[in-house]
């Protein structure tokens, strides 16, 4: 099934817990702009996307991804988080997504700047600051965001800093901003053991992937004295039920690009790492990951969604059975986008916040929006993604309503 179709079926979900008129569940449904581009670098072509799934909060906001596998469905369903995770999160942003179907693993540096800059050079016209702002997102980083921003001020003859996120901090970027998704991703795993009375101490966690948002989780959980018992990247992943030292996986990861090269760990495959005995499981590469093919064998007590729709409805369905608890994508990788905002509000009235004045905001959104969560979780017997659904999907048509586009 296509990852869209997936995503819809949790919307069509929410849409009836919350009794949603047909014009209001096809508003949520459908997307306000598709824009596709073929790339012409160094006479290759590349197809790319920018879509903006809904703007009613403010203007689109949302990553840039660089994949072999980016689709247009792909984009539809990333943006359509966005919307949602923006909405969930207070911010004043609607959802968008771009991406580039190419692996940046097979292109030179020089490659990587041109295909940035001739994204930029295609869809220059609908971003900007006050119309959709993107940021780094799976294969992106602050380097290609700067590539952007540079090209972007080249063709529009002015500096406007807040039309992307993620960026170096020279250019106008935040220092947290690198593991911000991480941090997030951490403070709500906290927030929930808290709730459920669960000890941080000793805690088994398994990771997969091990990208910006994997290695970052990783390495906090390990400093708050979680035990990670196993990771992995694309190559495949390794255990050791002591507890992994993470600080020479993350050594071991730079120097020699996989963490399977570890040696003080046994080696596993990527689908006997998501079914081993643990007590949380943070899913923090792909899309569809958990199926109904492994869901009834997965293990874990928790599920931290780090990666966008790592599950697949049905699979929901079936850990939901199985009462494993899952910490939705949209709440739980929000702090990258809240971070992307205090960027984006540094750059627009030009102040310059302090590191801790930043990780405040980041805590408060998110224990604003974990407390709503939660508490909707409770009072309405619902899984957390359709809690966290349900308040995002109202707050886009409450914006929608008021600009009198609903009755
Ligand atoms: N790509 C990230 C996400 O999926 C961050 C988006 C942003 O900062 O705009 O949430």
């Amino acid at each position: 099934m296509s990852v869209f179709e997936n995503a819809k079926q949790n919307l069509e979900k929410a849409s009836k817990y919350m009794n949603l008129s047909d014009g209001e569940k096809e508003l949520l449904l459908n997307h306000k702009i598709i824009h596709k581009a073929r790339l012409n670098v160094n006479g290759k072509g590349y197809d790319a996307w920018r879509i903006i799934h809904n703007d009613a909060l403010g203007p689109g906001k949302g990553g840039i991804r660089f994949h072999p596998n980016v689709s247009e469905d792909e984009v539809k369903s990333l943006s359509f988080w966005m919307s949602l995770k923006n909405s969930l999160a207070g911010i004043p942003y609607g959802g968008a997504k771009g991406g580039v179907k190419v692996n940046p693993k097979d292109l030179s540096k020089e490659e990587i700047e041109e295909v940035s800059r001739a994204y930029v050079r295609a869809f220059h016209r609908y971003i900007g600051q006050d119309k959709d702002i993107p940021a780094p997102d799976v294969y992106t980083n602050p380097q290609v965001m700067a590539w952007m921003l540079d090209e972007y001020e080249r063709i529009k003859g002015r500096h406007e800093p807040g039309m992307i996120t993620g960026k170096p901090v020279e250019l106008g970027g935040c220092e947290i901003r690198g593991y911000a998704t991480s941090k997030g991703g951490k403070i709500i795993l906290n927030f929930f053991l808290d709730k459920i009375d669960e000890k941080r101490e000793g805690t088994r966690v398994v990771i997969q992937g091990f990208g910006n948002a994997g290695m970052n989780i990783a390495k906090m959980l390990f400093e708050d004295g979680y035990k990670i018992i196993a990771v992995s990247d694309s190559k495949g992943g390794i255990m050791n039920l002591d507890g992994l030292d993470i600080k020479e996986v993350i050594k071991i990861k730079e120097e020699k690009k996989s963490v399977t090269q570890y040696s003080k760990g046994k080696r596993v495959t990527n689908k006997e790492l998501l079914e081993l005995d643990t007590d949380v499981l943070v899913l923090a590469a792909l899309e569809n990951q958990i199926t109904k093919e492994n869901a009834d064998n997965i293990k874990a007590k928790y599920i931290l969604e780090l990666a966008n729709g790592p599950i697949t409805y049905e699979a929901d369905e079936i850990l939901n059975n199985k009462n494993i608890k899952v910490i939705p994508d949209i709440l739980a990788n929000s702090g990258g986008v809240i971070v992307s905002y205090c960027e984006w509000v540094q750059n627009r009235t030009g102040q310059i916040f302090s590191k801790e004045y930043m990780e405040n905001i980041l805590k408060e959104k998110l224990e604003r929006s974990f407390n709503k969560t939660y508490n909707l979780y409770k009072e309405r017997n619902v899984s957390l993604r359709m809690a966290a659904y349900m308040i995002a999907m109202e707050r886009i048509l409450k914006a929608e309503k008021s600009r009198g586009n609903l009755d």
